[in-house]
């Protein structure tokens, strides 16, 4: 049977309850047990692929084919938990199906209401869970903050969880804020007092409580929360601001997190350091010896979270080089024939991101063309790839005008167009091209020096791709097809001649990336930046 951990946030949101619930599954992984982890959103989205990024931030996608919160990002970076599509559990899933239920006259008779058929609901999703894979431990972490009126049900469901499974079976671990004030030079606990009485409120008492603090805390303080929120005091855990999150494991471990989690879930656990996690990931991060400057030209810029996979993908490639990969976010919108070469000038290496709709595309397009003419290292994701594919079409074959259908329609050359099977959809919401595929690699190209191998499996989330029509003209001006799906009719990667790093996908590699196994096109694309820099030296 498996045992569960439930992660509640409280005091401000954006505290870490992602990186907290990742490093709590890498710390019980570390003690031979197999963990999963779930993310419930309380929002009424039934995922966040219809939402904008400054809404939600990046969309992460699995490997089935969800699109889902970026904490699954998180957990699949931090740990080895199969991460799929029943892993988010949003209000808008679980309201969507107790309704269709009650259309269906499951519940005939019977008024259908928040307690029980939507906390019915939440549970049986987490046990399902359980019941599809052999996994020790299941670590549920709910979105939103304590006292929001949205999280409510999810909160309801996980207190009676506790009930029907047995309270030497699930724990709840809250993460709360000790803020430190200047003007006093104390660091006040009141606000996690506040914020476990809240809980306690709705009956669930926390076993541990994690604070968040820019201070470290006193062994008064300590003593208060312990005393106040009714938990021990060695169940009182720090987590103070770290440069690199891959440290947050070894941080818990040093407070004896993981031993307190398996005493009181009296789980049988053997004990392995996590040697090899700080040795190849947090010790190589922090002891890197040079540096490259990667431009990113995108449209959600100013949003940390929007490209939170790529941003991780490049810090983990610049491990692997043991290089600072350091970030210059761009924003295409800005870019004009006159700006661009200051604006990129010092860049070692040029990424586009994936994105839709029209705004910024042509500032894309003119620093694809920087690269392609500077001989920049290029790496184009998804959007990225279809700019990569028009400004080629344009400068280089002639074709004038030549656009995606998704922003001029009517374009002479629609180099870029609607994917067959999106031509009948109408509705929105997950209905892209999604989840993982296959595609196989030509030889003798960057790809495949990167990939080595023949056959390989990536993330997509699109509607648009390249147009077929187009491939023979294209080919002959020296554009590389240098990966396509099996059947060869999609094209997924494409190259260019006389380039020394031009490398543009149709998919996502940013998804894969591990902090101790980077992806190979972000670390060869790394390794390129290092060496133009040295070039330009
Ligand atoms: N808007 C493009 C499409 O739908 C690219 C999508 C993306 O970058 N994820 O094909």
């Amino acid at each position: 049977m498996s045992k569960y951990i439930f992660i509640t946030g409280g005091v401000v949101s954006s505290l870490g309850k992602g990186i907290l619930s990742a490093s709590i599954g890498k710390l019980l992984e570390s003690r031979g047990l197999k963990v999963s982890i779930i993310k419930c959103d309380p929002y009424i989205n039934v995922d966040p692929g219809t939402m904008n990024p400054y809404q939600h931030g990046e969309v992460y996608v699995t490997e089935d084919g969800a699109e889902t919160d970026l904490d699954l990002g998180h957990y699949e970076r931090f740990t080895s938990a199969k991460i799929s599509s029943e892993n988010n559990i949003t209000s808008g899933m679980v309201y969507n199906s107790v309704i269709k239920k009650e259309r269906d006259g499951v519940y005939l008779g019977d008024t259908v209401q928040v307690i029980p058929h939507i906390t019915d609901e939440i549970k049986s999703r987490i046990k399902k869970v359980s019941a599809n894979r052999k996994l020790d431990v299941i670590i549920v972490e709910i979105g939103g903050t304590v006292g929001d009126i949205e999280s409510l049900p999810f909160l309801e469901a996980i207190r009676q969880f506790k009930q029907d499974v047995g309270f030497k079976n699930a724990m709840n671990i809250h993460l709360t804020l000790v803020p430190y004030l200047k003007s006093s030079e104390e660091i006040k606990t009141k606000p996690t007092q506040h914020s476990v009485g809240k809980l306690r409120e709705i009956g669930i008492q926390p076993e541990i409580i994690v604070c968040r603090s820019e201070k470290s805390i006193t062994a008064e303080s300590r003593q208060k929360i312990s005393l106040f929120c009714n938990v021990e005091k060695e169940a009182v855990i720090q987590a103070a601001d770290v440069d690199c999150i891959y440290e947050v494991p070894l941080m818990l471990k040093e407070q004896w997190l993981d031993e307190l989690i398996v005493r009181k879930l009296d789980i049988p656990a053997f004990d392995r350091d996590l040697d090899v996690w700080r040795n190849n990931v947090v010790e190589r991060a922090k002891n890197l010896k040079n540096a490259v400057t990667i431009a990113v030209v995108g449209k959600y810029i100013s949003l940390k979270d929007a490209y939170k996979s790529i941003y991780e993908a490049l810090a983990h490639a610049g491990i692997k080089n043991n290089v600072i990969v350091n970030t210059v976010k761009i924003e295409s919108e800005g870019i004009t024939k006159n700006n661009i070469h200051d604006m990129l000038k010092d860049a070692d290496g040029i990424l586009i991101p994936g994105g839709f709709g029209t705004r910024g595309t042509e500032g894309k397009i003119a620093a694809v063309r920087y690269a392609r003419e500077k001989k920049v290292p290029f790496l184009g994701l998804c959007l990225g790839m279809q700019m990569a594919v028009i400004e080629y079409a344009r400068n280089v074959c002639g074709f004038d005008k030549a656009n995606s259908t998704e922003f001029l329609p009517k374009t002479p050359y629609p180099v870029i167009s609607l994917m067959e099977h999106q031509r009948k959809t109408k509705q929105k919401g997950a209905t892209m091209r999604l989840g993982a595929y296959p595609c196989n690699i030509k030889k003798n190209t960057n790809s495949s020096r990167a990939y080595r191998r023949k056959r390989i499996y990536e993330r997509h989330r699109h509607r648009y791709e390249f147009n077929s029509k187009y491939r023979k003209a294209m080919e002959k001006k020296g554009m590389i097809f240098a990966g396509t799906s099996p059947d060869g009719r999609l094209v997924e990667i494409i190259e260019v001649k006389k380039h020394p790093w031009f490398v543009a996908v149709q998919y996502h590699p940013e998804f894969k990336s591990k902090p101790d196994l980077p992806h190979p096109l972000f670390r060869d694309f790394i390794a390129g930046a290092l060496k133009y820099k040295r070039n330009k030296a």
